[in-house]
Formats: C-alpha cells, sequence, structure tokens
C-alpha cells in the first residue's frame, strides 16, 4: 500500500489525495502493480492528466541511463530530459524535440507525444522513438515500435498513459556543434503581421516562435516578438566561449502569491514590457537552456498564481483558420476582461500517427488563464466550443475542461484508440481523472 497523498497538475487549479507508489526498481514496481490508476512523470501536464482518484505511480525514481549505441539512447521512462541533457549535451548530442520545460520525464513526453519550437520541420518526439517497454494492465512487458505492434505503439504515443506503465524508451538523439541556437527577434504590429511572419519565416528558421502581447487591443489585437532560431556553428563562437555552455542557476519560489495578486493591469503591464524590450533586428547567440527553457528559470513558478491556480487553453487550428477567426477567440477573452499572462502562438507541420496525438498542420495557441472560479470556467467552455467550430482541437496535456462530445469532434481517431485500449486493458485499469472526466477509463 502507497501513501495517500495529494496529487495535483502543474495549473493546481485541481488536486485529488491518492495512494502514491514511487518504484525504484522494475521488480519493485512488478509488486505494487496492482489496482486501477495512473502512471506519473514530473507532473508538467497543467489540468488532471496525472492525476487519478486511487493510485498514482510516480515513475522518477526509474530514472537510469542503460545504453548508448548507434546515437540511440535506452533509459528508463523516469528519467527527465533535463538530466539527459546535461549528460549528452557536453558531448555533442541533443533532444531531437523538446517541449517548453527540461523537467520533463521520457514517459511523459511519449504519453503526450510532445512538440516543440520546431515541429514544423521536426514533427513530435515520438518520430524519435526506436522502441519503448510497456507494462500492460496483465503484468506482461511489451517492447513496441512502429514496426512492432504499431497499433499498440500508436495508441501508446500520445495515449496519456491509458495504455499501460511506459518503463524504458529507445529515443534517437541529435548530433551538434555547439550548445547554442542563433536567434533573430522580430516584431510585428498586429495579427496580420504574426500571421504573415510565419509565413516567410517557417522555411528559413528550423526553430520558430511568437510570443503574443494578448493583452494588446484594438488595431495591435495579436502583435508579437518573434524569434526565429537555428543551431549555432563551431565558428559563430568567440575563440574564449565554451562550445556547450552549462545549465543556468534557478531561483526558488518559496511559497504562493495570494490568490487574484496576478490581476489584468500586471497582466498588462508584463505584456508591454516584454514587447518592448525586444527590438526588431536584434540577433543572439543564445544559450540552449535559455532558448528553450526561459520559464525555467524559476523553479514552481506555478506558485505566482496562488492556490487558486491557473489553467492552460492550448489549441491547435485547421491551416484554413486564420487572422479574423483568431481574432474573434482572442476578442472573446478580452471581452470576459480576463487576466491573461502568457500567449504563444505557432505554426504546426503535419501530424505524427499518434491516435490521439496533439499536433497537426495548422496553427497552435498557447494562453495561461488565472482561475478565477465559474467565469474562467465558462469562458473554457466559450473558448472551445469555438474551437471546435473551427475544426480545432484542444491539447490533452493541458487540458481541465473538456467534455466527452467535444473529445469526440476534437480527435477523429477516438474509436481506434478505443479499441486498442479495450484489447490490453479490457477492465479498463489505467484510468486518469482525466480519462474518468472523458469516458476513456474504458471497463465496465
Ligand atoms: C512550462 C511548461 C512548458 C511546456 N511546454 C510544452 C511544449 O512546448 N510542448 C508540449 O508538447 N508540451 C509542453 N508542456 C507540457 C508537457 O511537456 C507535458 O505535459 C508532458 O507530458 C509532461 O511530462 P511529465 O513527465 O511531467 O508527465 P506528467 O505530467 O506527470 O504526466 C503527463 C501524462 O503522461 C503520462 N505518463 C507520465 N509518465 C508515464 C509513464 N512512465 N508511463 C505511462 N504514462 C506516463 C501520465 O499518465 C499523464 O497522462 C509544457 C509544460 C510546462 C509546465
Amino acid at each position: 500500500m502507497g501513501k495517500q497523498i495529494e496529487v495535483a497538475g502543474w495549473g493546481h487549479q485541481m488536486r485529488v489525495a491518492a495512494d502514491v507508489e514511487r518504484p525504484e526498481t522494475v521488480r519493485a514496481l512488478e509488486s505494487s502493480c496492482h489496482g486501477q490508476g495512473i502512471a506519473r512523470g514530473l507532473g508538467r501536464s497543467y489540468g488532471d492528466a496525472a492525476i487519478a482518484p486511487e493510485r498514482v505511480w510516480m515513475m522518477t525514481r526509474l530514472n537510469r541511463m542503460l545504453s548508448f549505441r548507434n546515437g540511440v539512447l535506452t533509459a528508463e521512462a523516469g528519467t527527465s530530459l533535463g538530466d539527459i541533457l546535461r549528460v549528452f549535451l557536453p558531448r555533442g548530442y541533443t533532444l531531437p524535440v523538446t517541449p517548453g520545460t527540461q523537467w520533463v520525464t521520457l514517459g511523459g513526453a511519449v504519453a503526450a507525444d510532445v512538440h516543440g519550437k520546431n515541429h514544423h520541420t521536426a514533427g513530435t518526439f515520438s518520430r524519435y522513438v526506436e522502441e519503448i517497454t510497456l507494462c500492460t494492465a496483465d503484468g506482461e512487458m511489451r517492447r513496441i515500435g512502429p514496426g512492432r505492434d504499431p497499433d499498440l505503439f500508436w495508441a501508446t504515443v500520445g495515449g496519456m498513459g491509458l495504455t499501460g506503465l511506459i518503463l524504458e524508451v529507445s529515443l534517437r538523439l541529435q548530433a551538434i556543434e555547439t550548445g547554442y541556437i542563433s536567434v533573430d527577434y522580430f516584431r510585428t504590429r498586429d495579427l496580420e503581421e504574426t500571421l504573415n511572419w510565419f509565413s516567410v519565416h517557417d522555411a528559413s528558421y528550423p526553430f520558430t516562435v511568437a510570443w503574443l502581447d494578448c493583452l494588446a487591443s484594438g488595431r495591435s489585437l495579436g502583435r508579437a516578438v518573434l524569434m526565429g532560431g537555428r543551431p549555432t556553428e563551431r565558428a559563430e563562437l568567440s575563440g574564449r566561449q565554451p562550445a556547450f555552455p552549462m545549465p543556468h542557476r534557478t531561483l526558488r519560489m518559496p511559497f504562493s502569491l495570494p490568490s487574484g495578486m496576478l490581476s489584468r493591469s500586471v497582466g498588462v503591464a508584463f505584456n508591454a514590457a516584454y514587447y518592448g524590450v525586444h527590438r526588431p533586428g536584434a540577433q543572439q547567440i543564445e544559450p540552449w537552456w535559455k532558448f528553450f527553457y526561459p520559464l525555467d528559470v524559476v523553479d514552481d513558478w506555478h506558485r505566482l498564481y496562488g492556490r487558486r491556480g491557473f489553467a492552460q487553453y492550448q489549441a491547435v487550428f485547421p491551416a484554413e483558420v486564420g487572422a479574423q477567426e483568431l481574432a474573434a477567440l482572442l476578442g472573446r477573452i478580452q471581452n470576459a476582461r480576463h487576466p491573461n499572462f502568457l500567449g504563444v502562438l505557432k505554426r504546426m507541420g503535419p501530424s505524427s500517427p499518434g491516435m490521439l496525438s496533439f499536433p497537426r498542420a495548422g496553427l497552435t495557441l498557447a494562453l495561461d488563464l488565472p482561475m478565477q472560479g465559474e467565469g474562467t470556467s465558462r469562458l473554457f467552455r466559450e473558448l472551445y466550443a469555438q474551437t471546435a467550430d473551427l475544426g480545432g482541437r484542444a491539447y490533452l496535456a493541458k487540458d481541465s475542461f473538456l467534455t466527452p462530445d467535444l473529445l469526440q469532434r476534437m480527435y477523429p481517431r477516438l474509436s481506434e484508440f478505443r479499441a486498442v485500449k479495450k484489447r490490453v486493458d479490457p477492465a479498463g485499469r489505467w484510468r486518469s481523472a482525466l480519462a474518468l472526466r472523458l469516458g476513456l477509463a474504458g471497463g465496465s
């Protein structure tokens, strides 16, 4: 029997007390592996994907790196991306795809089929996964991959832990010359210009992203600071610069701020300042850590939002959705006068074969909204309905508010996923709070 502990998603707006197991070896896991529940990595999913009312298997002590051959790393699923980078970056290898935080486990990266700033050129994380070991509901350890039980593999990729416990991952790393990214900064005046920027520059840069000033309104709605990055070559560094920089020091957020301290006016000031300091035409050579993980500078930064926490809206829209539709969506948040601090916009490339994998060709928009009771829930429901009407979908790793019927509209391959889940987990053993909310748990 594990210990009863309160577990939450990164947004801390949903919490449950669960029986928590922290296996240190696969053998220990085998003996604790009974009953219903869900695997958990570093808890960086925002909503209720890694919490369950029954049991949670925290996988972070299964974090050994097992082998590295011909560029392929095999490691236990609780290994964090940050730990992989600390070992491999100084040796000239990096992750082919990384999300916006290094504090994600290999298991969590596969289960959400994460994407990064290079999605338009590199696809999702699963493209580089050669095999995984999965413990299914019958206790069997299955080695699966794109060429080995592909249905189970593509249901597990993006399957949010609902097909079993991922124990090991074999991932192809990427060789690099330096641990820096050469970044060009741009600024746009409105949404039209922002979307145009992607059309013009996506072909020139492997990494692109826009930080949206989502509080600018009227004719400035959708203005942004945009970044185009590419790996820095050795010859671009000055003689004194080390080719592989060390990670930056982090600051701690020792306690939660009172809820409500991050008001709309703080958001306006923050966004205006961010827009103001990034001068167009600026070029910089930035350490990998700074370019990819700016938010990791403050540990536990979710505490800025207080005890009530926050939620993230992230959706992807088909390529035909343009400035007019996005402006209507941003306008809805502004009309509700809801605070909104961080807005990220990016153009994505084609989908992965993962049945519940989030990315698809088009635009993705992510916004962080502090929880303000029923008003926030209502706003999310409206945004999601509008998203589905536009043919878009919400990201399960960020979600707290979807309903089963919206899920059905957003994920056309849901029935394929359910069929695989039924095959390997007929009693619905693997179930998170998200799965229960969305009717994905299965069983009777
Ligand atoms: C600051 C920040 C920036 C982010 N940026 C991005 C981004 O750019 N792109 C992106 O795609 N995502 C992004 N994310 C989301 C994050 O990458 C995903 O939520 C990821 O799944 C978190 O991994 P984790 O190890 O914390 O897993 P958890 O949050 O603990 O779990 C996430 C899901 O994975 C499952 N899972 C975890 N480990 C296992 C395992 N061993 N076996 C089976 N299932 C498992 C859980 O059951 C759950 O369903 C970001 C999150 C934060 C906080």
